[in-house]
């Protein structure tokens, strides 16, 4: 095995390019011979902060340093501080194994000593250096309030802000520098270099695969690299990577996108059980699930195509007028904003259902502003009709005035005093193909008055968005909008129901206490033993809440979230021309 993250491990400067403004500064420092006596390097874990502080240590110990401040990364010091080997002058320390305040005395008195030579300089790596003791701090702030003469302190840290909390009189020693998270093409770049230059083969889709579920660290690429070539014969193929990551191959995510088309909600579960049964991450599930859906709208629209066998590209050329870029936009927003809690639920699988049950019913004549604005004004037929436990509306609903979708704010322009149709260029419309193709080939809907069914998490998850759409038809448009950030949690045999807000929002927490007692009226008419709605609370997240947040604030901080994430979905937004509330 030829262990690539090792061989590959920068040891220049100039190696470490994706964090330029970094080792540039530093290499500025050596050359000029003004280092100083403490760095704290924060980031993202993978990014290249110890193999910073590694280069660091060689170029000032090094016997043939370049004018620029380069270590020639071949003597005898370089060698060994680079490869690890015990060197008398750089001590790396793990503080989330050695954090007690008598490690942090050792390291004081050893600081005393001075360097091994008079040329050279003694370097003190501190990694995870957020998981030392205010004790350890302190012994470590005395030392650098009088540093020893060529005593280097190399603090690195994936949480700067837990340093602050307790040893903020260190930070101000300290020069501190941030490094930036390495993008998906940047990884895959790096890959292509490096395996062109070991003369292996690899498929640009491979690579592509690798530098995704890499989730920004160099280092867990190149690990990743390492185990797809362990696997076989030198090559590097989208289907080793598939096997070597556990990921869903290809042709499940087209049935699942069919499942969801044809709304065949109940399939749903069937999926999840054959994902759950092959071992799959569900977290690289969700990614690849994204990139799929990203990948049809970027055909939908025309725009630039990620890396994808001829047989996916085909396949999502086939399906695309049965999408309209709306709908995948809903279903990317809804992914976007379930991914940071989802890695820490410990019901994942619930929540992957859930969301697939929710796109495979989706109800596909809601504009998207209702989806972005929730508050929508009376009168506006297409929420108005999405509402109705019974569908009954769907059919004879009256056809659509205003050609573009848009966000507006309601508090400023009401939706009844927009002009009937301004101004705005009338965008292709592919949601026309969704309800062309809707009223001649109707979904399989409940028809006339609702079934009673007993309450059930998974059916109340399914219920979701008809729930949202009847409670702001019922006029109560801030409770609606409350619900568009809870999902439900727990259901009772006894009838009893938990929700959870996907995020802690003292404005959105207090609608949906205050409607408690409305949500369970509108519950019962689908299930009728409802007896108590109640909101979970997270306390610790809660405890980071921001206060005095709107709604719209929420809204419109997603969507621009959405539009920095992904070019394509920037690019979709702007096609649809949408005004993103400032
Ligand atoms: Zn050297």
């Amino acid at each position: 095995m030829i262990a690539l993250a090792r061989k590959y491990r920068p040891k220049r400067f100039s190696d470490v390019a994706v964090q330029s403004h970094v080792s540039a500064t530093l290499k500025g420092a050596i050359a000029r011979g003004r280092v100083a006596h403490g760095y704290l390097l924060c980031g993202p874990r993978g990014v290249g902060k110890t193999t910073l502080a590694r280069v660091l240590a060689m170029a000032l110990n090094c016997e043939h340093r370049g004018e620029d401040g380069e270590p020639c990364g071949v003597c005898v010091s370089c060698e060994r501080i680079w490869s690890g080997a015990s060197s008398l002058d750089v001590v790396e320390i793990d503080a989330a194994s050695n954090r007690g305040v008598d490690d942090a005395r050792d390291l004081r008195e050893r600081a005393m000593y001075a360097p091994s030579g008079d040329e050279r300089y003694k370097v003190y790596i501190v990694d995870e250096a957020h998981m030392l003791t205010r004790e350890a701090w302190n012994a470590l702030l005395k030392i650098l309030e009088e540093p020893p003469p060529r005593v280097v302190f190399v603090f690195a840290t994936t949480e700067p802000q837990k340093i602050a909390q307790s040893a903020a009189p260190v930070l101000s020693r300290l020069q501190r520098f941030d490094f930036k998270r390495i993008g998906p093409a940047e990884i895959k770049g790096r890959l292509t270099t490096v395996l062109a230059n070991e003369r292996l083969a690899a498929e640009p889709q491979a690579l592509s695969m690798i530098a995704r579920a890499a989730d920004g660290s160099m280092r867990d690429a190149l690990s990743l690299a390492d185990q797809v070539l362990a696997m076989g014969d030198g090559r590097v193929t989208a289907e080793r990577v598939r096997e070597a990551l556990g990921l869903v191959p290809e042709d499940e995510f087209l049935a699942l996108l069919d499942v969801i088309l044809e709304r065949r909600a109940g399939e749903v579960f069937t999926f999840v059980g054959r994902l759950a049964d092959a071992g799959i991450d569900y977290a690289l599930f969700l990614s690849g699930l994204a990139d799929i859906l990203r990948a049809q709208l970027a055909v939908l629209l025309g725009g630039e195509l990620p890396d994808l066998p001829d047989s996916v590209r085909h396949a999502l050329e086939e399906r695309r007028t049965r999408w309209s870029a709306t709908d995948l936009l809903r279903m990317l927003s809804a992914i976007g904003e379930l991914e940071p809690r989802f890695r820490k639920s410990g019901q994942q699988q619930l929540l992957i259902e859930t969301l697939l049950v929710r796109f495979a019913l989706l109800d596909r004549t809601v504009e998207i502003e209702d989806l972005l604005r929730g508050l929508s004004g009376e009168g506006n037929e297409s929420s108005a009709a999405k509402g109705r436990p019974s569908n009954a509306g769907d059919a004879q609903r009256p056809p659509r005035r205003d050609s573009a979708p848009r966000v507006t704010n309601a508090d400023v322009q009401p939706a009844s005093d927009r002009p009937v149709n301004d101004e705005r260029p009338v965008v292709s419309r592919p949601a026309a193909m969704a309800d062309v193709a809707r009223a001649v080939d109707p979904p399989p809907r409940q028809s006339l008055g609702p079934t009673p069914e007993p309450l059930d998490l998974a059916r109340v998850a399914g219920r979701w968005d008809a729930l949202v759409a009847q409670v702001r038809s019922d006029g109560k448009r801030v409770l609606a909008s409350a619900l568009e950030h809870a999902l439900p949690v727990a259901a009772t045999a006894a009838g009893d129901l938990t929700i959870e807000l996907d995020e802690p929002n003292e404005f959105l927490s207090r609608a949906v206490e205050s409607g408690k007692s409305d949500i369970a009226a509108t519950l019962r008419q689908w299930f009728p033993d409802t007896r108590t709605v109640r909101l979970r609370h997270d306390p610790e997240r809660a405890a980071v809440a921001p206060t005095r947040v709107t709604s719209e604030m929420v809204r419109a901080d997603r969507l621009n979230a959405l539009r920095r994430r992904d070019p394509i979905l920037g690019a979709a937004i702007d096609a649809l021309d949408l005004d993103v509330i400032e």
